[in-house]
């Protein structure tokens, strides 16, 4: 089966779908929780059963298959809550867009995060885009912080805890937004 969503209606899907259980106010996200229980509702023969903290040296984060299904993991040496987030969706992201292209997994080093804006790696954007707009929907964004309003940093970093991501990612989502 071949998912032909893109990355930000993958996003808005899973949005909607946690707006019905969770309410709206359902920030910020366990993406644990959601990755493993979205997977297994859409995809019983093939989900994600595991996520874990790992060392991985020079990596930020990676999807696996396992026996029993696929593996998330994430650089535990990583301190920031933020950014284990931010990989936690992104690798989830990668799961739903690309498990077929990819069906040994694939592992991410820190430029594919950084690099967000670039096309130097489709895949690592379309993953990019998918963490953001899961972790920040537009909808909830828009509602905290209006459009025309003047911002400043305490205001960015006010929506950075409210999704529990780094400065960097809720200041991109603005800027890219507005
Ligand atoms: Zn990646």
């Amino acid at each position: 089966m071949t998912d032909k969503l893109t990355p930000s209606k993958w996003a808005f899907k899973i949005t909607h779908i946690l707006n019905a259980v969770l309410g709206e106010n359902h920030f910020p996200i366990n993406v644990a929780d959601v990755a493993k229980e979205i997977s297994s509702q859409l995809y019983p023969q093939d989900p994600i059963v595991l996520i874990q903290g790992d060392s991985l040296p020079g990596f930020e984060g990676g999807l696996f298959r396992g026996e029993k299904g696929w593996g998330i993991l994430y650089n535990k040496d990583i301190r920031s809550t933020g950014r284990i987030n931010y990989t936690q969706a992104h690798e989830f992201g990668h799961y739903l867009l690309h498990r077929e292209q990819f069906p040994e997994g694939l592992s991410c080093n820190e430029q594919d995060f950084i690099r967000w804006e670039s096309d130097y790696r489709q895949i690592e954007f379309q993953a990019n885009q998918f963490a953001a707009n899961l972790l920040m929907p537009l909808d909830d964004y828009r509602r905290q912080i209006a459009p025309a309003l003047k911002v400043d940093l305490d205001m960015i970093g006010g929506m950075a805890d409210r999704y529990e991501v780094s400065l960097m990612a809720a200041l991109l989502r603005w800027i890219n937004y507005t």
